[in-house]
């Protein structure tokens, strides 16, 4: 059994629960009041004027003058969501952060066999975090990510859904297509034009005609559809310890343009850093990978001088040593990855320590971006989609904030 366990208007709410004046009032988060920008959050109290994330802040302050206007405080949300996480693995070592307020609950047998059990540990958990931090969850439960996760949205706020398979699809299957999970806007508009126009006639639909219109993802669309969804719940706290950490990335096309490579270097450089921040490693030796058009695969090594998980100085290193390999032939493969791993000093236990709260941001801003993709950190524009897919806007708040406040500094 699965829960999905999603904050109610999280950073509203946040605001809410820190500033009592500020309860039972329209309150909206947003980048920075003064200015235009868009919201990034808006309480229970300011949606019936119409007011959602990712409008333009001028549009809402025409919807809801009176409502009041709070700037977004990343760090804070961030700490709290990483107390909400010590919260659930009270219950179970299956926690699985899947974005700033949301997580995957894992309550695996013998305790935990029927979908009733599961509910009312849900239900517990739920008044544990009013209680706690005076915030609201809506969860959903099901016996797999998919349905848990679209439960979760069928009653809010405070809501408690309960689904099996056969629950789900008498709740989902009368709805529109484009209210399964992994199927937006533009999907949806394709599903429709083919006669789809609900989850069960997507559940109905020919599975030639689906491959043929969608490619592998066809068929996987329409199991969800039956609500059937075997993606594991990888728990945040994993414990193997890993040799080395790395990425590495076929080209395209074979390439011999300098710029290209070496930013592709830079980008290698900061998912593996990313990677080792978020699972709290730091290491010393960086490799670079690189493979040319004739398969010949080539590796070179450098040592640093002490032990970093910082993304420039591992691209540093990586750039000195393709510069120095690279004969200037297509290359058709690069790699860089870090070795001689250690445990972070930054550890688990110094999470919720003042000078940590930088550092904790950015790992936290790493796992959303490791969790939605490199797209979750964008500029408001693409937001619309996003929320249709369930995804929280923290990119609205975070194109700015990061600037201001990340040690990455800005290009991210
Ligand atoms: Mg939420």
């Amino acid at each position: 059994m699965i829960l999905l366990i999603d904050m109610d208007a999280f950073f509203a709410s946040v605001e809410q629960a820190h500033h009592p004046h500020l309860r039972g009032r329209p309150v909206i988060v947003c980048g920075d009041p003064g200015r235009r920008g868009v919201v990034t959050a808006a309480s229970y109290e300011a949606r019936p004027f119409g007011v959602r994330a990712g409008m333009p802040l001028q549009q809402a302050r025409r919807l809801c003058p009176d409502a009041e206007y709070v700037e977004g405080r990343p760090e804070k949300y961030v700490a709290l969501s990483l107390q909400l996480l010590e919260l659930y693995l009270r219950y179970t070592p299956d926690v699985e952060p899947f974005s700033v307020d949301e997580a995957f609950v894992g309550l695996p047998p013998p305790g935990v066999r029927t979908l009733e059990q599961a509910a009312a540990i849900a239900c517990r958990i739920q008044e544990e975090i009013a209680s706690r931090f005076g915030l609201g969850a809506s969860i959903g439960v099901g016996p797999n990510k998919l349905v848990a996760k679209l439960a979760s949205g069928v009653r809010k706020p405070r809501g408690l859904t309960a689904l099996d398979e056969e629950g789900f699809r008498g709740e989902f299957w009368p709805r529109d297509v484009e209210h399964l999970w992994g199927v937006g806007p533009k999907l949806a508009v394709r599903m429709r034009s083919l006669g789809f126009k609900t989850v069960g006639d997507l559940a109905h639909a020919p599975e030639p005609v689906l491959r043929g219109a969608f490619g592998v993802i066809g068929p996987q669309l329409r199991a969800a559809a039956w609500g059937r969804d075997d993606t594991p719940l990888i728990p945040y706290h994993q414990g193997v310890d890993p040799k080395s950490m790395g990425h590495e990335v076929t080209l395209p096309e074979d390439c011999d343009d300098p710029e290209f490579l070496e930013g592709t270097l830079l980008r290698l450089s900061d998912q593996v850093a990313r990677r080792l921040r978020g699972e709290g490693w730091v290491g010393r030796t960086v490799t670079l990978k690189l493979r040319d058009r004739a398969f010949e695969t080539l590796t070179r090594q450098r040592a640093l001088p002490d032990f970093t998980d910082d993304h420039a100085r591992i691209f540093e290193i990586a750039r000195a040593l393709f510069r120095i390999a690279w004969k200037r032939d297509p290359v058709r493969l690069l790699g860089v990855s870090v070795s001689g791993l250690e445990r972070s000093p930054a550890g688990q236990g110094e999470l919720f320590t003042r000078d940590e709260r930088g550092r904790l941001l950015v790992r936290a801003l790493d796992r959303v971006r490791d969790r939605l993709g490199e797209a979750s950190l964008v500029p408001a524009g693409s937001l619309t989609h996003r929320r249709a897919l369930g995804h929280v806007p923290f990119g609205a708040l975070s194109a700015r904030a990061l600037e201001r406040k990340s040690p990455l500094g800005g290009g991210h």
